[in-house]
């Protein structure tokens, strides 16, 4: 019994170094591309394109980030990946203009890792490399990012601020300390993202009602900006929207796709 288990536990260590000597080669080959996912206000237009990275895998396809993201984090791969991420989405601002598009933000991902290693560097280099207007550039962050060293998130989330980027946050992890909503309080944080994993349920959960609706009035205090990711239903879609979320994001829209597919993306399903 127990060889069993740390002979398992020895094949996925195995199996890990493998992925990584495989992703060490993928960064070098170029093999990652950026999808981009609509998000919508609640009049349906169009107000962001959110960046979601993909191993374009010689082999196996287009794989999502369930298969690479962490053991990008565990190794360190992910600063280098990061800034690949962020250089290429903003690469993407001067194609927006051209279409009236201007006003759309390019959101991005960011992983505590990141943050904590030349994420400052990294973006004032891209916002002057592709002259980003204010408001052009949006940074994902979870809240390790601000746990992990809050002093230091502070001085870097308003040097971001001061470059005109805005920064939106999963509330998944905010709700829950009260220190954690100081620092809401305290930090420019610009949007409150409610996960997906409260969204899910709507219907169905109360206690997912009332966080939702927690949150809703948690940003309106605060003066926060609200986007609700994975909206698939219209019921979610409706229920979000009479609650006072300002921004909504899911399949029910729009998946991740091409940044042709999402720049003409049609946000009502068609009719039938
Ligand atoms: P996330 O930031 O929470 O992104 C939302 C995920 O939910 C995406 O999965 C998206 O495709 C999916 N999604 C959106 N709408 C719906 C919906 O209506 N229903 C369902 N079932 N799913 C929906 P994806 O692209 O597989 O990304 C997974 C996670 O990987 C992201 O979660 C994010 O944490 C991470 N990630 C993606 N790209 C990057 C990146 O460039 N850098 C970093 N650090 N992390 C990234
Ligand atoms: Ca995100
Ligand atoms: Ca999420």
């Amino acid at each position: 019994m127990h060889r069993g288990v740390s002979r398992r536990q020895h094949s996925v260590e195995q199996r890990q170094i493998a992925v990584l000597q495989e992703l060490r080669a993928a960064l070098e080959r170029k093999e990652f591309r950026l999808l981009f996912q609509p998000v919508f206000s609640r009049d349906l237009r169009l107000v962001a394109l959110e960046a979601l990275v993909r191993w374009e895998h010689p082999l196996r396809g287009l794989l999502p980030p369930s298969e690479f993201i962490s053991i990008c984090e565990e190794s360190g791969l992910i600063v280098e990946l990061g800034r690949r991420v962020l250089h290429e989405a903003a690469h993407h601002y001067a194609f927006l203009v051209p279409q009236g598009l201007g006003h759309v933000r390019l959101s991005v991902n960011v992983s505590a890792m990141q943050f904590a290693h030349g994420l400052l560097d990294d973006v004032r280099r891209v916002v002057e490399e592709f002259d980003l207007p204010f408001g052009a550039l949006e940074l994902e962050l979870t809240e390790s990012v601000i746990v992990d060293d809050p002093e230091r998130a502070a001085q870097v989330m308003v040097a971001l601020a001061e470059l005109g980027v805005t920064i939106a946050s999963a509330i998944a992890d905010f709700g829950v300390g009260y220190s954690s909503l100081r620092y809401l309080k305290r930090l420019p944080i610009h949007r409150l993202k409610i996960d997906r994993s409260f969204v899910n349920d709507l219907e169905s959960d109360e206690s997912d009602r009332s966080i939702c609706e927690a949150v809703i009035a948690l940003a309106r205090t605060l003066r926060l900006g609200v986007v609700a990711e994975g909206v698939e239903s219209i019921f979610q879609r409706d229920w979000l929207r009479t609650s006072g979320a300002g921004e909504l994001q899911g399949y029910l829209f729009a998946k991740p796709v091409s940044f042709a597919a999402a720049t003409s993306a049609e946000p009502e399903p068609s009719a039938m």
